[in-house]
């Protein structure tokens, strides 16, 4: 993707800094708790967040990024103003305002609106403070736990969040949450399913603007497709257990995750975004 020289979004919290030693903090404290296992909250590509019970001291440590680090935190600063700029242009055709959510960039733990996550949690959105949450190391585990190397498919997992955030102004989160209440477990897995193929679509849709603006290059949409594809729940589930048992997805297949990306970057608008009413996934 062509980012070098461009506008990054402004509403970036940089936690960088105060990052590390909090970890250590909790575990000599010994007061981490799992709190809970949450779908709804925010809990992304792992599903888990963990609350703690009290609020520990952060032990600062000096920290000095690398230069790899500080273009990595430019350019996915960068992908959050495209989002910014795509989903202002999208919501003012259908009518809407769209409201920014805000970027925490974290490193190995953060207390975030809805609990404290760790940088295992992986990326998340947390609807309570409307924010992206996104420890950078994530774009080492994409390369090298599961095979996705290349910007664009970090690119695509902030876009994904983004995605969240858009369902959650729409009011698509507090409503699947309602329903998902009233649902068995297998039952509440596959609306979240649902829920994760309509923001893979919604990234789709932002790549499709940012390829009309001009700003991608050859593979890009590679890159994202080969994430997605990584981070479904088959592939998940085969890599860490050795089979697989769907009902407990919660997230899609490999190919449902390319397939609803690619056919958000098709169409780029979102005619055919509704994955809660298609009979088949
Ligand atoms: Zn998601």
């Amino acid at each position: 993707m062509k980012w070098r020289g461009r506008r990054q979004s402004s509403n970036v919290d940089d936690r960088r800094a105060s990052g590390g030693g909090v970890g250590k903090g909790l575990g000599l404290a010994g007061i981490l708790v799992v709190a809970a296992i949450t779908l709804m909250s925010g809990g992304d590509f792992m599903d888990v967040i963990m609350n703690v019970a009290s609020n520990a001291p952060a032990q600062v440590q000096e920290y000095k990024p690398t230069q790899e680090e500080e273009d990595l935190a430019e350019f996915v600063k960068v992908v959050f103003a495209d989002t910014e700029d795509v989903w202002t242009d999208l919501f003012e055709q259908y009518g809407k305002t769209y409201e920014y959510p805000r970027l925490v960039i974290f490193r190995d733990s953060v207390q975030s609106g809805c609990g404290f996550a760790s940088a295992q949690t992986g990326p998340f959105y947390c609807p309570a403070d409307k924010s992206v949450y996104i420890d950078l190391s994530f774009y080492n585990e994409l390369k090298n736990r599961f095979g996705a190397s290349g910007d664009f498919a970090m690119a695509y997992v902030v876009a994904h969040e983004v995605g969240h955030h858009v369902q959650n102004l729409l009011g698509i989160l507090d409503q699947v949450k309602a329903q998902q209440a009233k649902l068995d477990k297998v039952r509440a897995n596959e609306l979240n399913v649902r829920l994760e193929l309509q923001a893979d679509y919604l990234a789709g849709v932002w790549a499709n603007r940012v390829d009309g603006m001009g700003y991608l290059d050859h593979g890009d949409i590679d890159e994202a497709m080969n994430a997605a594809s990584a981070i479904g729940d088959d592939t998940i589930q085969k890599q860490a257990q050795g089979y697989v048992v769907p009902d407990s997805f919660t997230h899609g297949t490999s190919e449902q995750r390319s397939r609803w990306l690619y056919k958000g970057y098709k169409t780029g608008d979102l005619s055919e975004w509704d994955s809660f009413s298609a009979n088949s996934l």
